[in-house]
């Protein structure tokens, strides 16, 4: 799990060798819909990036905000508004596009629910990026977790923070490091 900090944060995935960028402003448009007391109910929305030409990065630069249209209560969030959409159109111009989604749960510590799981293996069948992976980020009270899918499989696996070495990310896939 990982803390909100305010700074680009880089994820790996040790099975697929691929690192994600999670930039400042993703983190800290999601930490305003934490559901930190009793009332406030599910959020999520689509995760706006694009995979880094001729390197195993994936760039999330932006999300999708909930808003009234979407359906929501304490433990479901269904994206239903069209601001969505609306957001992954105008990414598109930018060459960027929809890689996954992102949702919010009332816990300290997120996972997956079965029906997450589901989900996210019907939409690695369904839509597909135009490098093969989708990434999910749920986040808790206290900190967030972030997946990796694989269209071609639906295979899910966890990613984790890449290491440091005096607060700066190492940014490669070293054996003695991973
Ligand atoms: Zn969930």
């Amino acid at each position: 799990m990982i803390e909100y900090r305010n700074e680009l944060i880089k994820m790996y995935s040790n099975k697929y060798k691929m690192i994600i960028n999670i930039s400042d402003n993703v983190i800290s448009n999601m930490n305003l819909y934490l559901q930190n007391k009793p009332f406030i109910n599910e959020s999520g929305g689509v995760l706006i990036g694009y995979k880094v030409r001729g390197y195993d990065e994936i760039i999330i630069e932006d999300i999708s905000l909930p808003d009234e249209k979407d359906e929501s209560s304490i433990i479901k969030f269904v994206r239903k508004s069209i601001s969505h959409i609306l957001k992954i159109k105008k990414a598109s111009l930018n060459n960027s596009f929809c890689i996954g989604n992102w949702h919010t749960h009332p816990v300290s510590i997120p996972c997956p629910s079965p029906t997450d799981l589901s989900t996210w293996k019907e939409e690695l069948f369904e839509c597909k990026s135009s490098f093969g992976f989708q990434v999910y980020i749920i986040c808790g009270i206290d900190g967030f977790k972030v997946w990796l899918g694989e269209e071609k499989t639906a295979n899910i696996v966890e990613c984790f923070e890449c290491e440091k070495n005096d607060g700066i990310y190492i940014d490669s896939f070293n054996e003695n490091v991973l």
